[in-house]
């Protein structure tokens, strides 16, 4: 008998912004593995004889290598297990879901990916920022501010690109970011905010522009996990929070 991986995407933080399908596959899960991103609130759809375990990565904490998840996903599947592979925002989103399906299909496991709502689209809604309001914006375009080999996205080609920019993990580089899209032609006066644990009750927010983007995270002590918009629509974006219903909040286990 062989089992089977649900490759999920658990949302961005507010566990109501998971979908129906992964709550689904959660209730059928026999075993969890779960990253730190993603929020406890989730496993309230798990059945209470599931095995969790954690597999956080995060900086700082002891990172469980990508092998052996990815040796335990085969294993328990190998012996019959419905798994769930919960991996915050979308699994193929900056998440190395990408990985985890090629191991499994290469091992001859049965898998299913359950798309989920990525933090750069959940992050500027929380905000009330239209991503490609058609006034101001062409496209929108995901980027990362750090990469595994030190390489980097074409700041110049972006700035000159017309779309809003929706940075991950770009916090720590801000400085530089703003510095490189500034040369590449960004006007420094563009809006531009940051967002910390956008969805969850512990959110917080910078509204700012190109320029004055690296000074206001800086003040705002604003930390990991956070995404950045940069373009004309981070003009839309309000102060106050209303999109996320509070009291539906189940915040992350410390
Ligand atoms: N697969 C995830 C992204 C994983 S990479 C997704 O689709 O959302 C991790 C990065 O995602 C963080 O460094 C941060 O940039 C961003 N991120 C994830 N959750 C976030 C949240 N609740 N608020 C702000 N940024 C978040």
């Amino acid at each position: 008998m062989s089992g089977r991986v649900f490759l999920i995407g658990a949302g961005p933080g507010d566990p109501e912004l998971m979908t129906l399908k992964a709550a689904r596959a959660l209730r059928e899960a026999d075993v969890l593995l779960i990253d730190d991103l993603v929020s406890r609130g989730c496993l309230a759809h798990a059945r209470s004889d599931a095995k969790v375990i954690e597999v956080g990565k995060r900086g700082g904490c002891k990172a469980t290598p990508q092998e052996f998840i990815e040796r335990l996903l085969v294993q328990y599947a190998r012996q019959g297990k419905t798994v769930a592979r919960l991996k915050g925002g979308d699994p193929f989103v900056f998440g190395r879901g990408g990985e985890e399906l090629e191991a499994l299909r290469a091992a001859g496991v049965e898998v299913h990916v359950v798309p989920g709502v990525t933090a750069g689209l959940a992050a500027p809604a929380a905000l009330g920022i239209p991503v490609t309001h058609r006034d101001v914006a062409r496209g929108v375009i995901f980027v990362t501010g750090h990469t595994k080999d030190g390489t980097e996205p074409d700041w110049a080609a972006l700035a000159r690109s017309g779309l809003t920019l929706v940075i991950y993990m770009g916090l720590k580089r801000v400085a530089h970011i703003a510095r490189a899209l500034i040369d590449g032609g960004l006007p420094a006066d563009t809006p531009a905010c940051a967002v910390e644990d956008a969805t969850l009750k512990t959110q917080r927010q910078i509204l700012s522009t190109l320029r004055g983007l690296p000074a206001a995270v800086a003040s705002a002590h604003l930390a990991s996990p956070a995404i950045m918009v940069i373009g004309d629509v981070a003009k839309f974006g309000a102060r106050v929070t209303i999109s996320c219903d509070p009291g539906s909040e189940l915040s992350r286990a410390a």
